[in-house]
């Protein structure tokens, strides 16, 4: 814990000071064009890989970057959806799966949940990507695993799509969703290619190669 107020400490005296006006501005008020949604995971950290500033962003984080389908009783996803999309009206959604996650190696190798009662719960929520992913050869656990990463990205992104906010927003062409896998080793990312169905290199990736704006 040390470590972490000392780099606050830092921040207040070194950083702080060099980029005050940024934060005179956000003080008053936030204008993120896009929702970040990924995996709670220490090495997922969605303003470094993307080289956004404070302000950029609005994020959700939990274990697995799952989104809940709408429901009578929404949750604190849902919630943080709705704000995003028709408060902040963001113009883009990225759902943000990453390599070695933790939460889908459990749901690809079946391991045994039952101390930790929440996290099988909640990984319920991507019961449709586990059933797709098993359907499909495996040639070891990797695999599975990678499979599991890739199929959860597409069910969140379907989970969302349930959400009145996202509906209206898509039907009215204000919202772009975006599935995106990290892969921690190379630090690389590659995208869904939604018309294909099929993950590519986000460099490669036709959103990649859109004028900003457009
Ligand atoms: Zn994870």
């Amino acid at each position: 814990m040390q470590d972490i107020i000392a780099g606050f400490l830092r921040f207040q005296a070194e950083v702080f000071p060099s980029r005050k006006q940024l934060f005179k501005e956000l003080a008053k008020s936030q204008t993120p064009k896009a929702l970040f949604i990924s995996c709670s995971d220490s090495r997922m950290v969605p303003e470094l890989v993307t080289q956004r500033e404070p302000g950029d962003l609005f994020v959700i984080r939990n274990a697995g970057n799952i989104v809940p389908s709408f429901g009578p009783e929404p949750g604190g996803v849902s919630a943080t959806v709705e704000f995003a999309v028709s408060a902040l009206k963001v113009s883009d959604i990225v759902i943000c799966g990453h390599s070695d996650c933790g939460a889908m190696k459990a749901i690809a190798t079946c391991a045994c949940l039952d101390t930790m009662p929440a996290v099988k719960t909640w990984l319920r929520y991507a019961d449709a990507a586990r059933m797709i992913n098993e359907a499909k050869p495996h040639a070891d656990e990797r695999s599975r695993v990678d499979g599991m990463v890739r199929e959860n990205v597409v069910a969140q992104l379907n989970n969302l799509r349930t959400h009145p906010s996202v509906a209206l927003a898509l039907a009215q062409g204000t919202l772009t969703l975006h599935g995106w896998v990290y892969d921690i080793e190379s630090g690389s990312i590659d995208a869904l290619d939604m018309e294909a169905n099929r993950f590519v290199p986000l460099a490669s990736h036709a959103a990649a190669r859109r004028p900003e704006g457009a």
